[in-house]
This record gives C-alpha cells, structure tokens and sequence, in this order.
C-alpha cells in the first residue's frame, strides 16, 4: 500500500496531500472581486449584455473621444493585405473591423475581415450597423478557425476581458499563418504625475456616468478595476514570448493609458 502511495506522490498526483496543503482553486479577477473561471466568463458576459446599446455612446464620453483616436492608431498600424484575412477578436459592435475596411478600400485593397466576439447582444449591434462585415459568435480562447488561416490578428480592448489569457494568446498563434501578425490594444499603466488624476476619473466620474449614461454604475465600475488588475506591460510581452511570438514589443500613447502590444508568428 506505501509503495502505491509512494509511487503517487513522486509522480505528482498526490503533490498537495503530501505537503499537507489543501488542492488548489485557481482565482481569476473581475475587477477587484476574485471568482472562480466560470463566474468569470459569465459575469464579463452580463456587463456586455447589459451595456451594448448604450456601449458606443459611452466610449466616446468616458473616453472624451479619445477612443477613436487610440483606435485610428492602432487600426494604421496593421500591414495592409490585398486578399488578406483579418480576425478582429473580441471586437464588439465592431469599430476595429469596419476601420480596417475603411482602410483597405482606400487602398483599393480587397480582403476577408471577420469579427468575433463571445457576446451575442454586442454583435446584434454591430451587424445592424456593419452588416458588410462577417460576424462570429465565439470565445477567444477557442476559436473556430483552421491553424494559419488569418494574416492580421487583432483584439482591442478585449483581452483584460477574457478568463485565460494565455490560452487566447495561444489561440491567435494558432490561427494566424507564418509571418502573420498580432496586434492587442488595451488600457495600461499610466505614468506617475497622470496617477492621481486618472484615479479620481476612473473610480468617481467613470462609474457616474456609466449610471447616467447606461443606468448601470456596476458595469463601469467593473472596467475602471478591471483596467488595474490586467497585466502589466512587460506581463503581457512575456506571454507573447511564451507562446512563440516573435519581434514581440509595444509601444504606448496618452501618458500609458493606452498600450499597443505587437508580435509576429514568423
Ligand atoms: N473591440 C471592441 C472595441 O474596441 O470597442 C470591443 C471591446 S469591449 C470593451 C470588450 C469585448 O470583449 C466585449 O464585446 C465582450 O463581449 C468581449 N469579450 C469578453 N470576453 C470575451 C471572450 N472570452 N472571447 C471573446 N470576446 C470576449
């Protein structure tokens, strides 16, 4: 009997029992309150659900407009593909999506753009409004797509959204074809003289408007927190690194608010 739980223990199947800790249960942050990865999830899709119709309105007056600019930024960072793939992850109404198509028409360039998000209530407001555009209903952390299918990846301020982050990350290498690109833009530190500043706009004027605005506090009360529990900037470059992407950086705008993270499956 001793030696089959020898065995156990040195294989690892019995490592807690045997350093008397109890199993542990992974904890994931929505905002500042620790869940578990289902509460996640289901949590994160009730604000949107709650908050679509009223989610663009409210970007442009939390945001003083500055969201459009941050997006223009990122949207004119990407290699333009005549006949190319582009996979918006997490891409909600769809901004990302149709600035890019925007983009490549000027061009003259013609490509395949896919949206997808996990939200169902976000993507009936987006298809209303860009119905040119192709719609997925899908989780970023499994994506239905073929392995090197997609040129240009892009997820922007989705990824402090998702429960794993990694395996999105993962997943996006998975997708994308060799030499293509991923693009994540998302709220970062900023620097210390914008600290008590941008404290005060994200706890007390933030949720405010969120009430007025979306009669819903909680909801944007969740993406002030949200926004300080996500990864640091160099936390982000590491999982890249990690997951295989290579001539990894990022750069970022407005003081750190904003943070544009790039990377190459080469
Ligand atoms: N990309 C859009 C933009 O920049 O306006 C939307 C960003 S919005 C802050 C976050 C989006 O992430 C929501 O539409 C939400 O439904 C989506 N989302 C959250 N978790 C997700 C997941 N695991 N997979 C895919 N989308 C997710």
């Amino acid at each position: 009997m001793w030696d089959g739980w020898l065995q156990e223990i040195k294989s690892g199947k019995i490592k807690s029992m045997a350093k008397g800790q109890p199993p542990s249960k992974k904890v994931f942050d929505f905002g500042f309150e620790k869940v578990s990865a289902a509460e996640k999830t289901e949590k994160v899709t009730h604000v949107f659900e709650r908050v679509a119709t009223r989610y663009d309105l409210m970007n442009d007056v939390m945001s003083l407009g500055l969201h459009r600019l941050w997006k223009n930024w990122f949207v004119e960072s990407l290699p333009l593909r005549h006949e190319g793939v582009y996979l918006d992850v997490a891409g909600g109404t769809g901004d990302i999506a149709k600035a890019i198509s925007e983009r490549l028409t000027h061009f003259r360039f013609h490509a395949h753009i896919t949206v997808s998000d996990i939200n169902p209530a976000m993507i009936a407001v987006g298809q209303k409004r860009y119905p040119h555009l192709s719609w997925v209903c899908s989780n970023a952390e499994d994506l239905p797509l073929e392995d090197h299918s997609v040129d240009v990846y892009t997820i922007a301020f989705g990824l402090r959204n998702v429960t794993h982050r990694e395996k999105a990350i993962s997943e996006a290498y998975r997708v994308l074809r060799p030499g293509g690109k991923f693009a994540c833009l998302e709220f970062s530190q900023v620097i210390p003289p914008l600290q008590k500043l941008y404290d005060f706009y994200s706890f007390h004027l933030i949720p405010r408007m969120g009430e007025w605005i979306a009669q819903d506090k909680e909801a944007y009360q969740y993406l002030s927190e949200s926004i300080r529990t996500f990864l640091t900037r160099e936390e982000l470059l590491s999982l890249m690194r990690k997951v295989g992407f290579e001539r990894a950086g990022y750069e970022t705008s407005t003081g750190g608010i904003v943070a544009l993270h790039t990377g190459y499956k080469l």
